[in-house]
């Protein structure tokens, strides 16, 4: 259990407190969540409260910086923020939370059911890291996600993002404020369809085979989507309170399908 507080003042600081027993705080909305072991297993906790270096929001040529510590509110509520963004900001329903939690806190966090990271990985998100030796690297969101063990100790500084790409979301939950059983986003760029989603107790997944799908045929019928998912066996969803595995699967082609036809303009 934690027992010292550190309260840096600037990104450096933060970083050079940092080992494997110490964590992070930002808006403390995960860490401090019951049920959470991010504070339980820490011995340190280094808050990021006071790191102002943090909390700005650029633009420039195209690409909007997010700081790490900006609020789920803060990003609702800037001029300079794609719509994308702020739609899936607004997965957090309540705005109590929103006012606390960042944007750095739910990637690092890396739930099944980050309100985030779905929309941020199709738009091709970097992040750019304070590493203690002090070197500044960017790394794609992937590359971040996928390899989370090697960046355990780097301070999450920056995200950015394109401001003009065509991106849609849904999510799936009971309520506004219950778990999402199914994040998803899509994305449609040059070089094609871009799908990725959070599902509930499986993890954050990016759709390959789905991309192929649509990219070489963007015609595909539902039923074929449908099908493919249902038989995928890459995909290793499993039943539990959330729904079945035939369930999640049927809303995996269907959420697919749809965000499909919504990036071509066509109505569902
Ligand atoms: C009732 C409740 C329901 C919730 N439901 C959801 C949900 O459905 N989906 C969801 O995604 N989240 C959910 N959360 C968790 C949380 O609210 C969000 O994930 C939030 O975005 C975390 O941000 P934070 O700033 O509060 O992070 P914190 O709690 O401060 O930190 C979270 C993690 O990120 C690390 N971290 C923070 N900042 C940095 C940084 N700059 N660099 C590197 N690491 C950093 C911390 O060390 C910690 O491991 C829920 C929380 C509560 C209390």
């Amino acid at each position: 259990m934690a027992t010292k507080l550190i309260l840096a003042k600037t990104p450096a600081e933060a970083v050079d407190a940092k080992t494997s027993s110490a964590a992070f705080i930002a808006g403390g909305t995960e860490v401090n969540r019951l049920g959470s072991d991010i504070a339980g297993e820490a011995d340190v906790l280094i808050s990021l409260k006071k790191c102002g270096a943090l909390k700005s929001i650029e633009r420039d040529a195209g690409y909007v910086t997010v700081g790490s510590m900006c609020t789920f509110q803060q990003i609702v509520e800037s001029e300079w923020i794609p719509a994308y963004l702020k739609e899936a900001a607004l997965f957090m329903a309540s705005r109590t939370k929103r006012n606390m939690a960042t944007i750095a806190g739910n990637i690092a966090a890396n739930r099944s059911d980050s309100y985030l990271i779905p929309a941020l990985t199709v738009a091709g998100a970097v992040i750019e890291l304070c590493r203690k030796s002090g070197e500044t690297v960017r790394v794609g969101i992937q590359e971040y996600l996928e390899n989370k063990e090697s960046y355990g100790n780097d301070l999450i500084v920056s995200v950015t993002v394109p401001e003009d790409i065509r991106l849609v979301s849904k999510r799936y939950a009971n309520t506004a404020q219950s778990h999402a059983v199914l994040t998803m986003s899509a994305a449609l760029t040059e070089e094609g369809i871009y799908m990725a989603g959070g599902v509930k107790n499986v993890g954050q997944l990016h759709f390959c085979d789905l991309e192929k799908a649509f990219n070489e045929d963007p015609d595909i019928s539902e039923e074929a989507i449908i099908k493919m998912v249902r038989d995928c066996t890459g995909l290793h969803t499993e039943d539990d309170m959330f729904g079945s595995d035939a369930y999640k699967r049927y809303l995996i082609a269907v959420t697919a399908f749809d965000l499909h036809r919504k990036l071509k303009g066509k109505e569902v």
